[in-house]
């Protein structure tokens, strides 16, 4: 297993490689495996039954660059080819018809170099099974050496997700919704290596049952990348009936927003979190153009991030496909402002007037009742 990115960052690099370390372990609690670390590698030791579980873990660890099955054998050029050898029968058998090796020597006490390493690897792998050929440009597969403390042979080798890990950028409260962007915008600040919690607003008995239990499925997926959030569901109703009944109709989804992020950010101060994320994309809908983008911020002091703010929807379609949050996203919910959806929303809201009507709402005491009844969920605890 390769540790990402956190190799580039020269001091605190044993710093990360410790979180790294420890949110693997948090993962693979379950499991009876052994981790070594070496320069530049993690070397998980498993039995043959617990490993789907295992790269599953791998599959979801933030941090990594990539991974592999490999075995290791003694350092002799014999064991090395026979090592080979064998990886290519297994992928003959797998119908490939081309392959390349790939050599990297860190041990440089060991004879070969790693051109001499992949000609007579590759040589003798092409003697010992026929139907394989070479193709250095597009293989259909490609068989590893890399000769550290051991020799290692690999052929199945995964890409990780890259990023920091988990718990090296302090923590920030993500607004999720039940919709497709919140969640793949808290999976880019995770990240970034970011610890995530999550806030959601509900407006029972005008929201269902099923939607917050969707928001809570969504949680323990994005929880499966970040070592666990906590949840906190929030009720609204008052709130929205408040803004409802007091705010020119053209204001309110900007009114609700705002409210969403005075509690929010009361909730982040409680829990000790830096800062408020949203899965807000410019232009994507009428609240967020630039101006309500500045409306909605317009009360809060902590920073708001916004990872999607550039994307396009296809691309965060894709994004939450690979995360595995689309296909419930996508299922049909109730969401909390369908309580008002004005023909002719605001679309350049002036920040002063956005204060202006959100302080005639006196929305404080509502939404101090609404922070004393809040449900705290632990969602996805990295198994
Ligand atoms: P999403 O797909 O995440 O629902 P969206 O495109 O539907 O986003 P909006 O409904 O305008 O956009 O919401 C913008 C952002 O406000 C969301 O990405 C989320 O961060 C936050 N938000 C919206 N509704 C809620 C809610 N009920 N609870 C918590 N946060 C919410
Ligand atoms: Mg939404």
């Amino acid at each position: 297993m390769k540790p990402g990115e956190l190799v580039l960052k020269g001091d605190n690099r044993k710093a990360f490689e410790a979180v790294l370390k420890r949110n693997l372990r948090t993962m693979l609690s379950g499991y009876n495996v052994r981790l070594e670390a070496h320069k530049g590698r993690f070397y998980l030791h498993t039995s043959e039954s617990e490993q789907a579980p295992v790269e599953n873990a791998l599959s979801r660890l933030i941090g990594i660059s990539g991974w592999a099955q490999t075995r290791s054998v003694p350092k002799t050029i014999d064991a090395v080819k026979a090592a080979c050898i064998e990886e290519g029968e297994k992928l003959r058998a797998q119908k490939a018809a081309t392959f390349k090796i790939e050599a990297r020597r860190t041990d440089k006490s060991f004879p070969h170099d790693s051109f001499a390493l992949r000609c007579l690897c590759g040589q003798a792998v092409l003697d010992a099974v026929p139907g394989l050929k070479v193709d250095v440009h597009h293989p259909d597969a490609v068989i590893y050496i890399e000769i550290r403390e051991k020799a290692y042979i690999y052929s199945d080798a995964h890409k990780g997700l890259g990023g920091l890990p988990v718990g090296t950028a302090g923590r920030g409260l993500l607004l999720l919704s039940g919709g497709i962007d919140s969640p793949v915008a808290g999976f880019f600040m995770a990240s970034r290596g970011m610890g995530i919690d999550a806030v959601h607003f509900h407006a029972y008995p005008y929201t269902s049952a099923e939607a917050r239990q969707k928001t809570v499925r969504l949680a323990e997926i994005l929880g499966g990348y970040c070592m666990g959030i906590r949840l906190y569901v929030v009720g609204f109703t008052k709130v929205q009936m408040r803004i409802k009944e007091r705010s020119p109709l053209p204001w309110a989804t900007v009114l609700l927003r705002m409210a969403m992020m005075d509690c929010a950010e009361k909730i982040a101060r409680k829990i000790k979190s830096k800062c408020l994320i949203t899965g807000e994309s410019l232009s994507q809908v009428a609240s967020q153009t630039i101006e309500n983008l500045s409306c909605t911020q317009s009360i809060v002091t902590l920073p708001v991030l916004r990872p999607l703010i550039g994307m396009d929807k296809d691309s965060i379609i894709r994004k939450a496909e690979q995360i595995g949050s689309y296909r419930i996203s996508i299922e049909p919910y109730q969401d909390c402002c369908v309580l008002f959806s004005p023909p002719h929303p605001v679309l350049r809201g002036d920040p002063a007037e956005a204060v202006h009507w959100y302080q005639s709402l006196e929305l404080e005491p509502l939404i101090e009742e609404a922070l004393r009844e809040y449900e705290t969920i632990k969602c996805g605890n990295g198994e």
